[in-house]
């Protein structure tokens, strides 16, 4: 059957670009097409404060009710992918809604999930938002999306979209760009008309497959999910058929089932074909698993999750300092925390090392870890990282290979030129260049990830705190070679193989300088840097020795080895990679010597 009385979609929006409040709007003026009072009531009354609090707090997905349609809005991941994210939660909806920025156009995160969307042949309607903005160029945005359409191979039904204009601040959509609306209600009535009722056999046995897991301190996990066939009942036994182990089915009584509604959940006792709905109470259930009847246990296909790219280690402060800024210092509390965080985080991996104070964790992309590491801050967690390491794989033929990042970039025209620089001395290879107005331009490089680590700061002061960067994973590519580039004009880094040394000296003071073990590596220091290759003299310590990662000072990793006062020619033997870096144009004779 078709459930006529049910749209489920996903708003994808550039962050900023103003989905919540477009939800809010919509939440508002829901309530006064609601010819339902009902459902209003339901919500007060929905038991005890604990479970009302062990239900609001996660709720990040939403339903609205339109002309006795319930529209479930569910939430996704707009920021990166950290692992499959959104392809799950995108399985669970008929078609999306893709916010514009009247001004600021298509951004990369619209981009990347309208991708997936796209992919998996959903229809899209277009919103374009804050037509109200003084400076908004609706009709230029149009041609963009449009455009953005066609690069990333919508079929023709795709191109065909609805557009509608809104403005969710002031509440009013219309469909054309020269009329001014009066309320939503264009955005709701393309909502039922565009995107189709979802649909299922109610004759079936039950098949619910679980997309989402949220975590609670009150109810536990909490498993997210459509039903795709049959119905769920409370009291109904079922079998949870795990996804990556098909004899591991336990057997078990569903004691709570929920709805969304508004921004909450409410208990229901029966939910139907296409109903989005949260089942408590079951410990042991994760994303991929379906939920069936006993009678046919047939798991739903499922989008793997994706592997980690990179690693970092937490490691406890052992300074004597340890323990005034944070409430949670020990071995034990981090411990904790990182293996908690797998409750609701399926793309992270948390492993001890033989270090009782060392947990290695690994996730996609630095950005997914700096998220995890400033949360836990928040939180009065107190340690120390190490420097993110990207994690090699091989190809059948042994070939190394790396994880690759798409990385896009808005910056005012004046530093486009540096950015790029840096940006190819990473080894990153422009992809396309476009001015976007208003002196921006923007970049879009093919990275490997390695290349991006530590560069979001230098970035920021690069651009003067005008740039935006953003980066996705893309795809695991054959090994870029050694990167060797140079910080703030006086400092000489090389990367080698797995491990990297670098650190920020100016020609006269020693700055901070990180090391990192390994056979290779090699930090190298330039002084009296007057811009003539004669000047130069070259400071190489060979950091074979070092096995502190954690050394942060300049000092403390010369005391370790004292660097070797060498020659030019000497210097330019030691280093060993094939690369070295223009310091200044006259230096070529430098960069000219190695490459003989
Ligand atoms: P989100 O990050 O996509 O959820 O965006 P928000 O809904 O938080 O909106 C980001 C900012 O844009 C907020 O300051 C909003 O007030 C503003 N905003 C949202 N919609 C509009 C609009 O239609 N017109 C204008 N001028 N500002 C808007």
């Amino acid at each position: 059957i078709k459930r006529e009385d049910i749209r489920n979609i996903a708003i994808i929006a550039h962050v900023d670009h103003g989905k919540t409040t477009l939800v809010d709007e919509l939440l508002k003026q829901s309530g006064v097409f609601r010819s339902n009072q009902e459902v209003a009531e339901r919500v007060m009354d929905s038991g005890d404060i604990e479970r009302e609090r062990g239900i609001t707090i996660l709720s990040k997905n939403t339903a609205i009710t339109y002309k006795d349609t319930k529209i479930n809005i569910i939430d996704t991941p707009g920021h990166a992918d950290f692992g499959g994210e959104v392809e799950r939660v995108l399985k669970m909806v008929n078609g999306v809604v893709l916010v514009v920025d009247a001004f600021e156009g298509a951004m990369p995160q619209t981009k990347f999930v309208l991708k997936k969307a796209l992919e998996l042949n959903l229809p899209v309607i277009v919103c374009i938002n804050k037509i109200d903005r003084p400076e908004a160029r609706p009709a230029e945005v149009v041609d963009e999306v449009l455009e953005l359409f066609i690069d990333l191979d919508a079929s023709e039904e795709q191109l065909d979209c609805p557009f509608i204009y809104a403005s969710a601040k002031a509440g009013i959509a219309s469909y054309s760009m020269d009329e001014e609306g009066k309320d939503m209600v264009p955005l709701f009535e393309t909502i039922l008309d565009y995107i189709p009722a979802p649909e299922g056999d109610p004759d079936a046995g039950t098949q619910v497959l679980i997309s989402t897991i949220d975590y609670n301190e009150y109810v536990g996990r909490i498993g997210i999910g459509k039903v795709d066939n049959g119905k769920v009942s409370v009291n109904q036994d079922v079998v949870i058929v795990n996804h990556h182990d098909k004899d591991k089915m336990q057997r078990v009584k569903i004691s709570k089932l929920y709805e969304f509604d508004g921004l909450n959940k409410v208990e229901v006792k029966e939910a139907g074909i296409g109903s989005i709905v949260a089942i408590s109470g079951i410990a042991d259930i994760h994303i991929g698993d379906t939920l069936c009847s006993p009678e046919n246990p047939v798991a739903i296909p499922f989008q793997k999750i994706s592997e980690p790219t990179i690693a970092m280690h937490f490691i406890v402060n052992d300074s004597p300092l340890a323990g005034q800024e944070g409430k949670f210092v020990t071995s034990r509390h981090l411990r904790d925390r990182l293996f908690s965080e797998l409750n609701h985080d399926v793309s992270l991996r948390v492993e001890e090392t033989e270090n009782t104070d060392s947990f290695k964790v690994s996730g996609r992309g630095e950005l997914h870890l700096s998220v995890l590491i400033e949360n836990m801050r928040r939180e009065g967690y107190e340690f120390a990282v190490s420097k993110a390491e990207v994690l090699y794989k091989t190809d059948e033929r042994g070939k190394k290979l790396e994880p690759m990042e798409r990385a896009y970039i808005d910056v005012p025209d004046d530093f486009s030129g540096n950015v790029i620089q840096k940006l190819s001395n990473r080894k990153g290879e422009l992809q396309g260049m476009s001015s976007i107005g208003g002196g921006f331009t923007r970049l879009e490089f093919l990275i490997p990830s390695r290349g991006l680590i530590g560069y979001r700061g230098e970035f920021m002061t690069d651009t003067k705190g005008n740039g935006i960067l953003n980066t996705m994973f893309e795809e695991y590519g054959p090994y870029k070679g050694d990167i060797a580039y140079r910080k703030q004009g006086s400092l000489i880094a090389f990367e080698s193989g797995e491990t990297v040394a670098y650190g920020l000296f100016s020609a006269q003071e020693r700055g901070t300088l990180f090391v990192g073990p390994g056979e290779k590596v090699y930090a190298g220091m330039v002084i009296g840097q007057n811009g003539k290759a004669e000047d130069i003299e070259l400071n190489v310590c060979k950091t074979k020795h070092l096995t502190n990662t954690r050394s942060s000072s300049a000092d403390d990793a010369l005391k370790l080895i004292p660097p070797k006062k060498l020659s030019l020619e000497e210097a330019l033997e030691f280093i060993d990679t094939d690369e070295l870096l223009e310091i200044t144009p006259e230096n070529l004779r430098i960069r000219k010597k190695i490459l003989d």
